[in-house]
């Protein structure tokens, strides 16, 4: 099939890329300039397990193009996605005005029957208003073409994003148009082992799919991460009891880590969307207010454990393991470490960074207000404490004996449970951890 793909972000690119590389032709369209002229070259903006390997592959292959225009290629295609971004606005709801630009393009271009399908996340009755759109501009051009609006949420997790959408729980499409639907099945063939995997049902039900899903797993990670102060307070160890309720199948181990709180460029802004939509409509979502409040509290603990043991941080040098919201990935939207940082920043602290992937995001973000270091034992050198905010795998295994010597007062602050509270303590470190004692 011919496809654009219009947003060419994590979901955009990784959509556009596995497209291309299940024998579609695909074109990628993105208004930045230097992502389009980096991505032409087979470089790829975002860091992602595998994905600048498959995009130089399909590259060579003919089957994946990069454009900074919709013009020229949006009449060779029949199949649109929208996957563009749709950051929080600032009463909360999710901003639609890139969306809608993109349906005003659409069309303002077409000339010929196509599915729009929409992966942004965006509020339910979003469709409709996307279809109104492109409705209103062809009526400005005196033109009666045939059109469906699809939405088609996106559940693909930065850091496994390519396997996600490759091998994916399931795929939701919300249309009632049965071109569209046929047209979906056979797109999405592929990456399902079973038609039961394509999950059919209206518009504003997919929609609504989205939210619940990313509200709930919200939840339950808060819920976590909220009963890890009262297990730190009676004693018990939440990784082993994460451990015991997840075997129960109803529960699942998924999402049940405790840490420094939930971050990244979905479950925040998510959550709030659907907030702002339910008091639209007189509803009051008690337990997601209480989410966001629990969250907000919980990206203060690893600050209130480090103040525990350092009253005066004034011109203390304190590390920083990570910047990404989470492991595997560089994105440090609404990371718990811009909460950290601001906090030490405020009271002064000298703050060294490394992480593996996120350091030029931490550059543009705080520009020379921290000390950016090259490897994990630089940043740890003359510390007075180490926090470790995000759990890349390599943090787990470091030299840690090596680490004690190098900094100038023996203080780790595992915000991520990454080692092992009884070892760290007999090495001689000064040890907290979320959770557990
Ligand atoms: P992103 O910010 O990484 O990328 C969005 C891209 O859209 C940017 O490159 C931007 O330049 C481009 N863009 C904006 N306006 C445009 C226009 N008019 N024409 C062409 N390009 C335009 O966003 P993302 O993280 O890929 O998220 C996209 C959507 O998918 C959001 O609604 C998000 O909530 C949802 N989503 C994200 C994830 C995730 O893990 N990142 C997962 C599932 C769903």
């Amino acid at each position: 099939m011919d496809i654009m793909v219009i947003g060419t972000g994590y979901v955009g690119l990784v959509t556009g890329t596995s497209l291309a590389d299940a024998g579609n032709k695909v074109v990628c369209v993105d208004i930045d300039k230097n992502k389009i002229d980096n991505l032409k070259k087979g470089i790829s903006p975002i860091y992602e397990d595998g994905l600048e390997a498959l995009i130089k592959k399909n590259i060579s292959a003919g089957n994946l193009q990069f454009s900074t225009s919709v013009n020229e290629e949006i009449n060779k295609t029949s199949i649109i996605f929208i996957a563009v971004g749709t950051p929080q606005g600032d009463d909360g709801s999710a901003e639609l005005k890139y969306v809608f630009e993109v349906a005003r393009e659409i069309g303002s271009l077409i000339n010929h029957k196509v599915i729009v399908i929409n992966k942004s996340t965006v509020p339910v009755g979003t469709g409709t208003k996307v279809e109104e759109i492109i409705r209103s501009e062809l009526v400005k051009r005196q033109l009666n073409i045939e059109f469906e609006v699809v939405s088609n949420p996106e559940f693909l997790k930065e850091g496994t994003a390519l396997r996600d959408f490759q091998i994916p729980d399931r795929v939701v499409i919300g249309s009632e148009n049965s071109w569209a639907i046929d047209t979906l099945k056979k797109l999405y063939r592929p990456y399902v082992s079973s038609e039961g995997q394509l999950v059919i049902m209206n518009r504003v039900s997919a929609e609504f799919t989205k939210y619940a899903s990313n509200c709930f797993l919200a939840t339950k990670i808060t819920f976590a991460n909220e009963l890890s102060r009262l297990a730190e307070e009676i004693g018990a160890n939440m990784d082993q009891v994460k451990v015991g309720m997840g075997f129960d199948t109803r529960i699942g181990h998924q999402f049940l880590n405790v840490g420094p709180g939930y971050g990244g460029s979905c479950f925040p802004k998510d959550v709030k969307a659907l907030l702002h939509t339910a008091a639209q409509n007189n509803i009051d979502l008690k337990i997601l207010k209480s989410v966001t409040n629990v969250n907000d509290e919980q990206k203060l603990v690893p600050v209130q454990k480090l103040n525990k043991h350092l009253k005066d941080l004034s011109g203390k040098k304190i590390s920083l393991l990570g910047l990404a919201f989470k492991g595997d990935t560089d994105d440090m939207r609404e990371s718990p470490a811009l909460t950290v940082i601001d906090y030490l920043l405020q009271k002064k602290a000298v703050v060294k960074v490394f992480d593996p992937a996120a350091m030029e995001n931490g550059k543009i973000i705080y520009k020379d207000k921290l000390e950016y270091c090259e490897n994990a034992y630089q940043c740890v050198e003359n510390a007075e404490a180490l926090i470790i905010i995000t759990e890349w795998k390599e943090f787990k295994s470091l030299n840690y004996e090596k680490i004690k010597k190098l900094m100038a007062y023996p203080l780790i602050i595992d915000a991520r449970n990454l080692l092992n509270p009884g070892h760290m303590r007999e090495s001689g470190f000064k040890y907290e951890s979320i959770g557990r004692n």
